[in-house]
């Protein structure tokens, strides 16, 4: 990575921490999971205990990290963060768990791809704080056990359904983070543009919120490029123009499609007659893995009724068609 590259990256990290909401107060919508977490935290502090381990899953950039930070705040106890590809070997969770301090917060990104050598010896830590640990190998291996301090784990991840059954009964209690409505995208768009400095015209903000894909991840980051547009052509404010002509340069449209969820939604209709088509031959048309086609492009195609899901395979929608401004009657070429 060269220097600037390095600075940029940097740069954008530290706007990142500036846009992450600190407190229940300022993270903006999901208020059935805040009120039920603010339960669990307040019990846990008055018993003077660390929390039940919590687990969120829902898709990226829906705020999953965001509360790990936010209950550490609250509980007044720090957080470490790592990510289930990151722990290769069971030496890694046990070099994490055994230098936790008391009640601390373990916050496990996309838990699913812990391996499962690691997975077993963290069920019992997880369970009864305890880490079983083998030194040596062969006849003159030994075990012994070391006792943890009480802690508490956060998983978070994008797919619930790869998780072991083990693994996630050992979770206190689960929450699923849904995409969020407009009004909330509208208001962190707000939050944002005030704590980036910068004038933002109503208008704008409707404009970005529709393209925002119901995901406070990419209404910052269609933020920021508004603004750098903005910028870079000396406005004073970011305006409803300003918006359309950002969206153009980034190939976003109103409703929030990229290039890839276009091309997605033409192939089935080109291709494959708009449906049904499974989703191995799709993958293989669009030269795409299977599991970002089904994580990452269809759940809000879907949520915006653009495609369907059917026993027989994945369906074009009417809606569709007209969004892209295709006859179905062209649809085999
Ligand atoms: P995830 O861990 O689910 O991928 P993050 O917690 O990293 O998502 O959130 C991505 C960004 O979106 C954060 O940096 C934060 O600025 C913003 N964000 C997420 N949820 C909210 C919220 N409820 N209110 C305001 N901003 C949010």
């Amino acid at each position: 990575m060269d220097k600037k590259e390095k600075t940029t990256n940097e740069e954008s990290e530290s706007i990142e921490q500036l846009l992450r909401p600190k407190t229940f107060g300022e993270y903006v919508g999901q208020d059935k999971i805040k009120n039920h977490l603010k339960l669990i935290i307040g019990a846990a502090k008055e018993r003077g205990e660390s929390s039940d381990h919590l687990l969120f899953y829902g898709q990226a950039g829906l705020g999953k990290t965001t509360l790990a930070y936010i209950i550490g705040k609250e509980m007044g106890v720090g957080v470490r963060s790592t990510s289930g590809p990151a722990l290769e070997k069971p030496g890694d969770i046990a070099a994490i768990l055994s230098n936790l301090e008391p009640n601390e917060i373990l916050f496990i990104d996309e838990i699913h791809r812990i391996n499962k050598l690691v997975e077993e010896i963290f069920y019992p830590a997880m369970e009864s704080r305890k880490l079983h640990l083998i030194i040596g190998k062969g006849p003159a291996a030994k075990t012994f056990t070391l006792d943890l301090p009480p802690f508490t784990v956060i998983g978070a991840t994008t797919k619930v359904n790869l998780l072991s059954s083990p693994l996630r009964s050992r979770f206190g209690a689960t929450f699923r983070l849904d995409y969020y409505q407009n009004e909330d995208v509208e208001k962190i768009i707000k939050r944002s543009a005030k704590i980036l400095n910068v004038e933002i015209a109503e208008e704008a903000i409707k404009k970005l919120a529709e393209a925002s894909r119901f995901t406070p991840r990419v209404a910052n980051r269609l933020l920021k490029r508004a603004r750098d547009y903005a910028q870079v052509n000396k406005k004073k404010e970011i305006s409803g123009e300003v918006v359309e002509k950002t969206l153009e340069m980034l190939e976003v449209d109103s409703l929030g499609l990229e290039e890839a969820d276009r091309e997605l939604l033409k192939t089935i209709m080109t291709k494959f007659g708009g449906g049904p088509v499974g989703l191995k031959t799709l993958a293989a048309a669009l030269n795409e893995e299977m599991d970002t086609i089904e994580e990452v492009y269809e759940p809000f195609l879907m949520k915006i009724g653009l495609l369907n899901r059917t026993p027989s395979g994945r369906t074009a929608t009417d809606l569709a068609y007209k969004h892209l401004k295709l006859d179905k009657t062209r649809k085999l070429i």
